[in-house]
């Protein structure tokens, strides 16, 4: 029997069953990248993880409908934007692009929905004018604030008391214009050179929190199943979504709430403002193979912080490697005589599907996959292993790689690295050196080598 899938939930600190509104289908929001700089890898912790419950998610038959959305204007963007001497999506496009890039890289599926803040102006105003309806705001100098006393529940996610909830160190500039310093901003006014959209609300432009309520009801619904982030985001951030959604619809906003814990570097938390992260390319320039830094990311369990290191990855290189070579064997060797293989296979089925079940549990599911390799190796050594038993073993396989995301050296990458070899010879008959090039240099990022030779063109992957 398979076990029901328990997640934990940030809101009660407790395992509780995933249990979904519309049956077999799971909708889900995710938070995404604020545009005005290359994403680190430390959010690529978040994103590979909430990729991977995805794909166990629909390993389970369940359809998922996920949203994650692109943060496209803020603080940082208006000014990085102005210092580049660019409008706000000239400044985002190269960001977004490369952002993209990564997701492929690290073999991230695509969610079904990428709304940009930028695209849903009107559906925030929408928001906000129903909080200004129901008197949860005030106005102060052109702009809207989210007045916290009125929402009782208010801190219940980060389980907060009243007498806790201080304000941040960070006062803002604009602070002083607020009844209580913990409110928060739903829309900004206008200030002197700033892009800003003329509306209803008067001159301005949206509050961060805002975008998330506006786009995640607006693709799924006022109630939905599960809203993931680093645990970063849990205070400020979804405490201030949960006062926007709920105050406005009566309902209940998330289900479950989930969030994994932060990657860091020599003990602290990578980011960006601390200047100690690593971008992705960075990591594929030193010639990191880039499913074993999916690998290494997935390797712990996401509510376990995890320390980037360099030997972290090569182990998960290292154990990459064994079960490539595994694969290999199971193809190239032919079939022989039954042994206990579909035991074992049953037994790593089993305990594969509990682990991840278990919140999911990726360190033990890929134990699982560890100890059947190791009897499946100690089975053909021994001359066992028939036609069925090796199938059962490789669809076992076939399985934890859909699940992890491991792309299969041969099958998978071989065909992506031919289909580029195949353009990027047909720009070099056509004498477009520069698209040529371009390919090449796509090719190195993915870690592959190109030889030209008499017979033809040769690649190779970077140890
Ligand atoms: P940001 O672009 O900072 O809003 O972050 C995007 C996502 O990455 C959010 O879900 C963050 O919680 C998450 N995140 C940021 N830094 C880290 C880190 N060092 N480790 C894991 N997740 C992170
Ligand atoms: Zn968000």
């Amino acid at each position: 029997m398979t076990p029901p899938i328990q997640l934990h939930n940030t809101m009660t600190r407790r395992l509780e069953p995933l249990r979904t509104i519309a049956h077999g289908q799971v909708r889900m929001y995710t938070c995404g990248p604020t545009v005005y700089d290359f994403a680190h890898i430390g959010n690529f912790r978040a994103y590979t993880w909430e990729d991977c419950l995805r794909r166990f998610l629909k390993h389970r038959g369940l359809q998922v409908l996920q949203v994650m959305n692109i943060t496209d204007v803020d603080d940082k963007i208006i000014r990085d934007a102005a210092a580049a001497g660019l409008g706000l999506d000239d400044f985002t496009a190269r960001y977004i692009e490369a952002f993209f890039n990564d997701l492929d890289h690290l073999n991230v599926e695509r969610a079904e929905h990428y709304p940009r803040a930028t695209r849903h102006i009107p559906q925030m105003i929408d928001l906000c004018n129903r909080l200004i309806e129901g008197g949860h705001t005030y106005a102060s100098e052109g702009s809207v604030y989210f007045r916290i006393a009125s929402f009782a529940g208010y801190g219940k996610l980060a389980h907060l008391d009243a007498a806790g909830m201080k304000p941040g160190a960070r006062v803002e500039a604009d602070e002083y214009t607020k009844d209580d310093p913990r409110d928060f901003v739903l829309w900004k006014a206008r200030k002197d050179g700033e892009p800003f959209w003329d509306t209803p609300l008067g001159p301005g432009r949206p509050g961060w929190h805002l975008e998330c309520s506006a786009m995640s009801m607006e693709y799924l619904g006022e109630t939905f199943d599960i809203h993931t982030g680093g645990v970063d985001n849990i205070f400020p951030h979804h405490e201030n979504e949960i006062a926007q959604s709920e105050a406005a619809t009566g309902k209940p906003f998330v289900n479950h709430w989930l969030h994994c814990e932060h990657l860091l570097v020599d003990g602290e938390k990578m980011s960006k403002s601390k200047g100690n992260f690593y971008r992705l390319v960075d990591l594929l320039e030193r010639g990191m193979d880039p499913r074993a830094i999916r690998y290494f990311l997935l390797s712990a369990h996401y509510r376990k912080q995890l320390n980037f290191t360099l030997e972290g990855v090569a182990q998960a290189k290292s154990a990459l490697t064994r079960l490539d070579d595994f694969l290999e064997r199971l193809v190239r060797e032919p079939a022989t005589r039954p042994g206990d293989l579909t035991q074992s296979v049953a037994t790593a089925r089993q305990r594969f599907d509990a682990a991840l079940a278990d919140d999911l549990n990726t360190s033990e599911a890929l134990a699982s996959g560890f100890d059947l390799l190791r009897e499946a190796n100690a089975a053909f050594d021994r001359g066992e292993g028939s036609a069925e038993e090796r199938r059962l073993v490789g669809a076992f396989f076939d399985d934890l790689r859909y699940v992890f995301g491991i792309k299969d050296p041969v099958r998978d990458i071989g065909l992506e690295v031919e289909a580029l070899i195949a353009r990027r010879e047909e720009a070099r008959r056509a004498r477009d050196f520069a698209t040529a090039d371009a390919i090449r240099d796509e090719l190195l990022a993915k870690g592959i080598i190109l030889e030209d030779t008499p017979q033809g063109v040769r690649w190779k992957q970077k140890s």
